[in-house]
């Protein structure tokens, strides 16, 4: 029924309480998940996971906080890219959250990295999976220089105004919502949700951070996702059922999968 469409279940702390999340997935309703990958160091490990089972997709990438890791080329993101069960190409984007000290200027790093991984969604015609914050200018100006119009792809966890969200839509991106959307004192979040067209939305957990409420502080987990499908719905005003629908089919359509009837009962 659900989809987590951003989880960090290669972590050791989800990794290794695997087959409980599991069956919680399953008593949840969430029927599939995305594996996101943060570094190449890590990506076997990802990929392992989306190789084992039937339900589990990965990604390969290298996120915009990780320092002093092996930087991807082109070549390294493009050959991984073209693996079984590899749907997307992230996290990357850009990050002028925690820049300890230094300005934005200082963060070109940040930003030839995201050109890499850009054109490697081009070459691979992979969508891509975006991490921004802090930096939505910045991002949206990227994708549209580099992307060229040929690269799709999702906002992920979502936490930029409104004007980045209608930029985000009209260059062809998705929106995803996390577990913030049920937090107190994200009320202009909610506006945003409010904006995007419901065939524009996904959702995650990003587990295991970001637990939603009524677990906000605990460690996040696929499982949890129904909390963020509720949030949509209610913002929405429809029912959840058809928030899971439409989120799932938005994920299926985004990251060139068959609908779930078509794959093997199997948990
Ligand atoms: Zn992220
Ligand atoms: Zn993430």
């Amino acid at each position: 029924m659900y989809v987590d469409s951003h989880c960090h279940l290669s972590f050791p702390e989800l990794h290794e309480r695997l087959p409980e999340l599991r069956r919680e997935m399953a008593t949840a309703g969430v029927d599939r998940a995305l594996c996101i990958c943060t570094t190449l160091e890590e990506f076997e490990r990802v990929h392992a996971l989306a190789l084992a089972h039937d339900n589990f997709w990965c990604t390969v990438g290298v996120h915009p906080d990780n320092e002093g890791v092996r930087e991807p080329g082109l070549d390294d993101l493009v050959s991984r890219a073209g693996l079984p069960r590899v749907v997307g190409i992230g996290e990357t984007g850009l990050d002028y959250y925690r820049l300890g000290g230094r300005s934005v200027a200082d963060m070109e790093w940040q930003r030839e990295r995201f050109r890499v991984h850009i054109r490697a969604a081009r070459a691979s015609g992979l969508p891509l999976v975006v991490h921004t914050r802090s930096a939505g200018a910045d991002t949206v100006a990227l994708l549209r220089d580099e992307g060229q119009g040929a690269v799709r792809g999702v906002f992920h966890c979502f936490t930029e105004t409104l004007e980045i969200a209608a930029a985000a839509l009209d260059l062809g991106f998705d929106i995803s919502f996390s577990g913030i959307l049920t937090f107190r004192n994200a009320q202009a979040l909610r506006e945003v949700a409010r904006f995007v067209p419901l065939e524009r939305c996904l959702i995650e957990t990003d587990s295991p951070y970001l637990a939603p409420m009524p677990h906000r502080g605990k460690t996040n987990h696929p499982a949890l996702v129904p909390f963020v499908a509720a949030a949509l719905a209610e913002i929405k005003g429809l029912p959840v059922a058809e928030v899971a629908r439409a989120t799932s089919a938005n994920f299926e359509r985004l990251f060139g999968l068959p609908p779930l009837s078509g794959l093997p009962e199997k948990i």
